[in-house]
C-alpha cells in the first residue's frame, strides 16, 4: 500500500524521540498538532495501518496496556525481547530471558509437531517507584 508507507518516516520519526510506549491515538495526537506538526498530518487510521503494518514487520515493538489497548514504540535492541509493564505509571522494562521463551516454543513446536510457531509473552506489575 504506497500511501500508508509515505507515512513511514513521519511515523517513525514520532516514535523515535519517545521512551514510553504510546497507543495510536497519542501518536496521531502528536502528529497533528503542536511543535512537530507535520504539512499534511496522516489521518488516525492511517497512523494505525502503519503502525500495525510495521508492527508486523518487526520494526516496532508492541504490547497491550492493562485496558487492552495495544502500544506502540521503537526499541533500540534490535534482537527479539519481551516487556515488563508497570500498571501504575506505564514505564517499561525490557525483559532479557527471551532465550528462555524461545527454547520452550521450540519444545512445544518439537512436541507437537507443529511448525513456524509464534508467541507473545507480556508481563505486567508495579514498579519499585510506584510499590
Ligand atoms: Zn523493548
Ligand atoms: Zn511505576
Amino acid at each position: 500500500m504506497p500511501r500508508a508507507s509515505q507515512y513511514d518516516d513521519v511515523v517513525l520519526r514520532a516514535l523515535g524521540r519517545s521512551t514510553r510506549f504510546r497507543s495510536c491515538q497519542e501518536i496521531h495526537l502528536a502528529l497533528s498538532g503542536g511543535r512537530s506538526r507535520a504539512r499534511r498530518p496522516p489521518s488516525l487510521s492511517t497512523v494505525y495501518r502503519t503502525l500495525h503494518r510495521l508492527a508486523e514487520e518487526g520494526v516496532l515493538d508492541t504490547l497491550h496496556s492493562p485496558g487492552g489497548e495495544r502500544l506502540y514504540r521503537l526499541c533500540r535492541t534490535s534482537s527479539r525481547h519481551h516487556h515488563l509493564l508497570c500498571r501504575v505509571c506505564g514505564r517499561v522494562e525490557d525483559v532479557a530471558q527471551a532465550g528462555e521463551l524461545a527454547a520452550v516454543a521450540e519444545r512445544v513446536g518439537a512436541d507437537s509437531g507443529f511448525s513456524s510457531l509464534d508467541y507473545s509473552f507480556e508481563l505486567s506489575g508495579v514498579c519499585p517507584g510506584c510499590a
